[in-house]
């Protein structure tokens, strides 16, 4: 820390991420990552923008935006696009947060909501999950703005979208944010809200199903005016945060949409019986809506677990907070690589 920083920052905790090792081969579950790669077409895209680098990117995304709206059968108002959902959130928290409109969310949720609260100077309400880690709608009443993760982090516990809609209509005069990072791994979502009411923003992220984590696109769906807002700050901010190659790689991945449908849909079908498999061999798994599970085994702490399978070369996640510190978080990774893991896992259950 230099003597320069303002004091505001000098507690500050920021997000920590799942460990990125760039040297050693391991079995990497820790991320959410997606264990296939981008379509063919999304890197040859991707690689012809790159030859026009010596320009700047259209700062109105307008391109992209027209893709996405197309996919999801709504305006390009409706959109706006960022570098990675992580910036958007972002851009959301600057717009309708400030010392008298605080954000509230759950007690156990993405780590970054908090973060963004810290770091904007915001005020934050956390609200705890039901002791089987779901939402009560009931518990949010008129305090703030509302963020969800649906499906929720790290849980993977879907919420029906009657149930966020009983939020909404609950809160009419906040912003209730839905960040939507796992919905292609899930029955339902919450679009239907954000074009039916005002209030309601839908955050998405090409990061997880659609195999982009590294190429940072991210982005949010809602009524024009919200959406305006966002844009506002994001021309304040970062007018050209979308990248030409990104831009590119993300009209591809939109175009090849089938290509990464199907890859959600397998990801769900290893996800249905890696829970079975966890479940013989004495864990608890909570119901998913996600491309990762989160399960407790009945005689292993969660600690534990992780540092054994890390000293056997497979990566999961775990939290080391109240009442989630005997549970891990594990991304469905590729058939082949599900089955490795459950070698590994059997032979640190033997001893
Ligand atoms: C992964 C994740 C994000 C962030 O995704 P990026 O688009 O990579 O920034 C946002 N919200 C939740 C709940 C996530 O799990």
């Amino acid at each position: 820390m230099s003597r320069f920083l303002k004091e505001a920052f000098k507690t500050l905790s920021c997000y920590v991420p799942g460990e990125q090792f760039q040297d050693r081969k391991f079995i990497k579950l820790n991320t959410n990552e997606s264990p296939y790669p981008p379509s063919p077409l999304v890197a040859a895209r991707a690689s012809e923008a790159a030859e026009g680098l010596q320009l700047y990117s259209d700062p109105e995304s307008a391109a992209l935006r027209k893709a996405i709206a197309g996919l999801h059968h709504v305006k390009a108002e409706n959109v706006i696009v960022s570098n990675g959902s992580d910036e958007v959130l972002n851009f959301a928290f600057l717009a309708f947060g400030d010392a008298s409109h605080p954000f509230v969310f759950a007690d156990i949720t993405y780590g970054f909501y908090k973060v963004l609260c810290d770091v904007n100077d915001i005020p934050y309400v956390i609200v705890p999950l039901r002791e089987d880690f779901t939402v009560c709608a009931e518990d949010y009443p008129d305090s703030g703005h509302i963020v969800l993760a649906n499906p929720n982090a790290p849980t993977g516990i879907p919420m029906p979208a009657e149930e966020v809609e009983k939020i909404v209509l609950s809160n009419p005069d906040r912003v209730v944010i839905v960040d939507e990072a796992y919905a292609d791994f899930s029955e339902g979502n919450c679009l239907p809200l954000a074009l039916k009411y005002d209030n309601v923003l839908i955050v998405r992220t090409f990061s997880k199903s659609r195999s982009m984590a590294g190429a940072r696109l991210g982005y949010a769906l809602g009524n024009e005016k919200l959406i305006g807002d966002l844009k506002l700050v994001k021309d304040s901010i970062d007018p050209y945060n979308v990248n030409l190659m990104t831009s590119a790689a993300g009209i591809a991945a939109i175009e090849e949409n089938g290509y990464y449908m199907e890859n959600c849909q397998r990801i769900v079908r290893t996800r249905l019986e890696t829970v079975k498999k966890l479940e013989s061999l004495g864990f608890t798994v909570l119901p998913s809506g996600a491309n990762f599970v989160f399960a407790r085994h009945s005689k292993i702490g969660g600690e534990e677990l992780y540092r054994t399978l890390k000293e056997k070369g497979v990566l999961i996640r775990h939290f080391s907070t109240g009442r989630i510190r005997d549970f891990n978080r594990i991304t469905i990774g590729s058939e082949e690589q599900m089955d490795c893991f459950f070698r590994i896992l059997g032979e640190c259950l033997k001893n």
